[in-house]
């Protein structure tokens, strides 16, 4: 066989899609399996959502779009981006993409070549520095602690900074801790930005799943300075439920969405042209099926972090965004791949180890699932540790 490009054997399969299929498989093969690893919802996507997609398809969406989206959803993404984030974006600053993962790899690929440098604060999604690695650009990885809710300080982010620093990826809510950056947190990361003259995504996928007093601040909504650095990455999966959908998007400076539509309009073309009208029902409909999703996450997040707290050698802070809880089992004395590989063998259980986002201390569960599940897990986590 010919020898696969060397950037291939650079990077690493996703952890967390293997471990959810591995997981899936061992349920299809009727084992009783409790799987805390996708971050995916449990429910279905809204009707009022698929109905506007069917209708589409009855319509006749069925051919190539423009590589940049749909006009109408453009339109309703700007309209979105001002009335929930307070920013002004023309539908002409709007790229649509297949999903939130598919929205930051084509950032990459339009923005980061060989030598330039990307901050990355760890814990991080997984795919984050991967997407780096794939455009030949160099990852920064700066570590945060639990104490400070693993979240990236100003002054962190000031030592990071380097002539080849081209962007600084900042995700809140965070996959896979759940920690939110609150306003004046932005503000001060934001000043860093601008004082050092380089570019934020803000990947605000999480931005509905808010709890307690939390609230979203979208960075490039504190002033002009930062809005011209700031470039916005969201989607529709976790706030609809519509991960198989694939529909995600970038909102930023107009050359920036220029060449990402070049890269689009090579590699994909357009996003699948009927699933577009469903997101656009998805944000011009009520909101209520959003509200109603984030209260059942609300009620899973206090079950799995009071089971958490009464099983001895384990502790997370209790986080108040997305649908993770990130928890330390560095007591336990196994590493993380190898406690979730045990767990998932000895009691199926599936989670997904700490090492693949930056911190081998933790494992990530996800509790965007069902209240049964939860339970049964939880108390097969804690017969687990109690074993060790
Ligand atoms: N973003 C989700 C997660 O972290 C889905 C899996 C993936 O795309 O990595 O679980």
């Amino acid at each position: 066989m010919n020898k696969l490009a060397t950037r291939v054997s650079q990077v690493n399969p996703s952890i967390t899609l293997a471990i959810t299929a591995k997981a899936k498989a061992m349920k299809a093969e009727g084992l009783d399996v409790c799987s805390f690893s996708a971050g995916e919802p449990d429910f279905d996507t809204p009707d009022h959502i698929k109905s506007a997609a069917k209708q589409a398809l009855d319509d006749g969406k069925t051919k190539y779009g423009a590589a940049a989206g749909e006009m109408p959803l453009r339109q309703a993404i700007a309209h979105k981006l001002k009335k929930d984030n307070n920013v002004d974006y023309k539908p002409e600053n709007i790229i649509v993409t297949n999903g939130g993962k598919h929205s930051l790899y084509n950032l990459m690929m339009a923005l980061i070549e060989e030598g330039d440098e990307v901050i990355i604060p760890a814990p991080y999604w997984l795919s984050y520095p991967e997407m780096v690695t794939l455009a030949g650009g160099k990852s920064i990885i700066v570590a945060t602690t639990a104490e400070n809710d693993y979240k990236i300080t100003p002054e962190q982010l000031k030592e990071a900074i380097t002539p080849k620093t081209k962007l600084f990826v900042l995700n809140s809510p965070s996959n896979p801790t759940g920690s939110v950056y609150n306003p004046s947190e932005i503000k001060a990361l934001a000043q860093v930005v601008i004082d050092h003259d380089i570019l934020v995504v803000s990947d605000e996928i999480y931005e509905k799943i808010l709890y307690d007093d939390a609230t979203h601040l979208s960075i490039g909504a504190i002033n002009e300075e930062i809005f011209k650095r700031t470039i916005i990455s969201n989607g529709f999966a976790k706030a609809y439920s519509m991960t198989g959908w694939r529909v995600g998007y970038i909102a930023a400076d107009i050359n920036i969405i220029k060449a990402m539509t070049t890269v689009q309009g090579h590699s994909t073309s357009n996003v699948c042209t009927f699933a577009q009208y469903g997101a656009i029902a998805a944000l011009e409909s009520s909101q209520d099926c959003v509200v109603q999703m984030l209260a059942s996450f609300a009620e899973r997040r206090k079950i799995m972090y009071s089971a958490i707290e009464s099983i001895p050698n384990v502790s997370a802070p209790l986080p108040n965004g997305a649908f993770y809880l990130f928890i330390d089992i560095s007591k336990t004395g196994l590493k993380s791949l190898e406690f979730c590989d045990k767990l998932l063998t000895q009691e199926k259980v599936a989670t997904i180890p700490g090492v693949a986002f930056g911190n081998d201390n933790c494992i990530r569960l996800s509790y965007a699932t069902d209240m049964e599940s939860i339970n049964k897990g939880m108390a097969r986590i804690s017969n687990f540790i109690q074993s060790l």
